[in-house]
């Protein structure tokens, strides 16, 4: 007589509830239950009705150091859908001009160093203290936990105003999603030392060459063996406990991995004694845009001084059949934009673009993409608050990218609490 699987029951089939279940899906029976009709939760595919084309509700950009999303796809097959750009080659508009972060020799943290060296924007004391605190991170001879927020530490660091702009302040609010103002020095040293100052695969930049939908779709037919399902459009509205087992939805599970946003999982676990504290949000706004000019050959630019962050060129990430141009802008931190109306937002963009681009285009089309709950304010205050991944409920697990894990809200950190939750049941399974 074969021995009797645990029954595990996943709520949300994001990236930390994919992950959960691929890690589980050999050792027990495993239920997802997912809100949506299909997988992939805040990183997703949307279709634009006026183009007919495909978007992702913002683009999402990767480094090397993301060991356990990427170990989910490569056993879900979308490992092979990205352009990694080792060396650093990142124009920025910054006060009328383009500048460059451009490394032609070296990777990781020495291509890092020699960008900050080429860079002509830069005096020879702004290099060598960017280098000397850089170095400083490195030997962790910084007490990270001394500063109020990243603005405090740099600037103690004698790092001056122009190099906050154009190198760190794009960094940390692009991977925070919080201004430098008030962003976790702890966080940053944590992306810092496993990412950018870390050797040359972790610090690289991946770039998505499909969309999401692309990038997940081998996630079902992985997953979906034996007596392993998914229910779609299943959202969970409460867990209840009784003799030791879960009921969620009419059925009995062993343990229950939670995955979804925190004041989803709150309003989901509000009948069983955990209290989850729900941590401020932070917004991305995203244009997608098309012209009938060609903007850039580049893959993407720093917008130092513009209203918004980042543009991405969508013709170099993507495959695209059609005979127009097409881009995407992000910002991060977008609290001010997440309230404005699209001709507004549309106008402001429009003439950021026309002091980098000239007059010489017209944006044909365009659509605007609002994540009011992207990620959590990655500040101090809401990083002390973040759950542990176990809960003092045996059998519960909190797994989505805010449990506590060191990292800011992303792909990786979402992943590394679905392996965690993951691996605490498979520990009981082998006691
Ligand atoms: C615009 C944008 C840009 C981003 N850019 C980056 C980036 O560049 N790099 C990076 O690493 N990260 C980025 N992130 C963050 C990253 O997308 C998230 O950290 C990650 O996707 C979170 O995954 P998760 O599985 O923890 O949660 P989610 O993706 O939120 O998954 C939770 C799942 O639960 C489902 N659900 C909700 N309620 C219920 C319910 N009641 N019952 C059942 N299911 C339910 C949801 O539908 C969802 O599928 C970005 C996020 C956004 C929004």
């Amino acid at each position: 007589m074969g021995i009797q699987k645990r029954k595990v029951a996943i709520i949300g089939a994001g990236v930390s509830g994919m992950t959960a279940a691929i890690e589980l899906m050999d050792s027990c029976v495993v239920h997802i239950y997912e809100a949506t009709d299909s997988v992939g939760g805040r990183a997703t595919t949307i279709e634009d009705k006026t183009s007919q084309e495909i978007i992702d509700n913002g683009q999402h950009i990767c480094i090397g150091a993301y060991k356990h999303f990427f170990d989910l796809l490569k056993t879900i097959g979308g490992m092979e859908h990205f352009h990694i750009l080792e060396k650093y080659d990142i124009p920025y508009f910054y006060e009328g001009t383009f500048g460059s972060l451009t490394s032609k020799i070296f990777s990781g943290k020495f291509g890092l160093l020699e960008a900050i060296i080429r860079d002509s924007n830069f005096s020879f004391k702004e290099k060598l203290n960017t280098i000397i605190f850089a170095i400083k991170v490195q030997m962790d001879s910084i007490s990270f936990q001394n500063y109020s927020d990243c603005y405090d530490l740099l600037i103690r660091n004698k790092q001056s105003e122009k190099v906050i702009k154009i190198l760190w302040e794009p960094l940390i609010v692009s991977t925070m999603n919080t201004p430098v103002r008030k962003a976790s020095p702890i966080i940053f040293e944590n992306i810092m030392l496993d990412g950018f100052l870390s050797k040359s695969q972790n610090a690289a930049f991946y770039l998505p060459n499909v969309h999401f939908g692309e990038l997940f779709k081998g996630f079902d037919s992985v997953f979906l063996k034996e007596e392993n399902k998914i229910f779609y459009n299943s959202p969970v509205k409460s867990i209840t406990q009784n003799s030791g087992k879960f009921l969620v939805s009419d059925e009995y599970y062993d343990d229950v991995v939670i995955t979804t946003p925190s004041f989803i999982s709150k309003r989901i676990l509000s009948e069983l004694p955990i209290d989850i504290e729900v941590p401020d949000y932070s917004p991305i706004v995203s244009v997608y845009f098309w012209t009938d000019t060609k903007l850039t050959d580049s893959f993407m630019i720093s917008a130092v001084d513009g209203g918004f962050d980042w543009l991405f060129n969508r013709d170099k990430l993507i495959e695209r059949s059609d005979d127009t141009y097409s881009y995407q802008i992000t910002t991060s931190d977008a609290v001010h934009f997440a309230k404005l109306k699209d001709d507004v937002i549309l106008s402001m963009m429009e003439e950021d673009l026309r002091k980098m681009f000239g007059d010489e285009f017209r944006i044909t089309h365009y659509k605007i993409v609002r994540e009011l709950m992207a990620t959590f304010l990655a500040d101090k205050k809401n990083n002390l608050k973040r759950p542990k991944v176990k809960t003092h409920i045996s059998g519960l697990y909190l797994a989505g990218d805010y449990s506590d894990n060191g990292y800011p809200s992303t792909l990786e950190g979402a992943s590394k609490n679905g392996f965690r939750a993951a691996h605490y049941i498979l520990k009981r399974i082998a006691k």
